[in-house]
């Protein structure tokens, strides 16, 4: 079945490109009947001593106008306010929660997985002596910890370290050393019982060609009775349901069934694929 739901989408408020009420009605435009906006709040933004996306007082005005387009455009679709929240940021929560890792901590440095190429070569030669595999396994050791840090209802980006290694041009995602910190930090946040993305995110900004997290881990995943939701992570009102096919095939391939959306109660609802 076509998924007509996407729950992961930034606007002006941060680092996307057009307003709120653009995106709704884009969202509208292409059929999308649940809508969620789900802006950055307080990620740490190195090397500057400053945060990416809102602070309280944004935050507040942006709760408030989306409150408004909520009810404007209620019986076209059901817009549901949303936060991206990272592990070292601050938990600002309005009807849902995706917890990301963006940044780790390593040595008092922070450092920013998903900035730029040249930013975590340089980020892995200084501060894991160019060891990829002791990078990935520092980002896992925080991501293990995201359920927790942000009590999230979505697990966002499970592996945004591999955004730059489209390929294995860095590091050998196949290998013992790459995926027992990812299985292990996986394991952990089964726990919380909250769905992985499935974000085609990285697809769309030309970054890789497929979604996250890899095939390897969705089919680890599965096999360890983890659930799904599929997100674009859209920065842009043209990328709302970006490649969802494309998504939606890997799931099934995965052995998926169904895919979820959060209730905003709470609950989740589930969409056949
Ligand atoms: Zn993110
Ligand atoms: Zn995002």
């Amino acid at each position: 079945m076509k998924i007509l739901s996407d729950f992961h989408s930034h606007t002006d408020y941060a680092d996307g490109k057009n307003t709120p009420e653009e995106m709704v009605l884009s969202a509208i435009e292409l059929g999308i009947s649940e809508y969620g906006i789900s802006e950055h709040v307080y990620m740490p933004n190195p090397p500057a001593e400053e945060y990416l996306g809102m602070d309280e007082s944004k935050f507040e005005k942006y709760v408030l106008e989306l409150t408004e387009l909520k009810e404007k455009y209620r019986g076209k679709i059901e817009l549901h306010i949303g936060t991206e929240v990272d592990g070292m940021g601050k938990k600002l929560r309005a009807e849902y929660v995706i917890g990301s890792t963006h940044v780790l901590e390593k040595d008092g440095e922070t450092i920013t997985v998903d900035d730029s190429e040249e930013t975590l070569k340089y980020a892995c030669e200084r501060l894991f002596s160019g060891d990829w595999y002791k990078l990935c396994e520092a980002y896992y050791e925080q991501e293990a910890k995201i359920a927790k840090l942000t009590d999230c209802d979505i697990i966002g980006h499970f592996d945004l370290i591999t955004k730059f290694n489209q390929d294995g041009r860095l590091f050998d995602e196949s290998c013992d050393a790459y995926l027992e910190p990812a299985i292990s930090a996986m394991k952990e946040l089964l726990y919380a019982g909250v769905p992985f993305e499935i974000n085609t995110g990285a697809i769309s900004r030309g970054y890789r060609k497929e979604p996250y997290p890899s095939r390897r881990l969705l089919k680890e995943l599965k096999s360890r009775g983890g659930m799904i939701m599929i997100n674009s992570d859209s920065h842009s009102k043209d990328t709302l349901l970006y490649k969802f096919d494309m998504a939606r095939r890997l799931a099934l391939e995965c052995g998926f069934e169904y895919a979820l959306i959060p209730d905003c109660k709470g609950g989740y609802k589930r969409t056949e694929l």
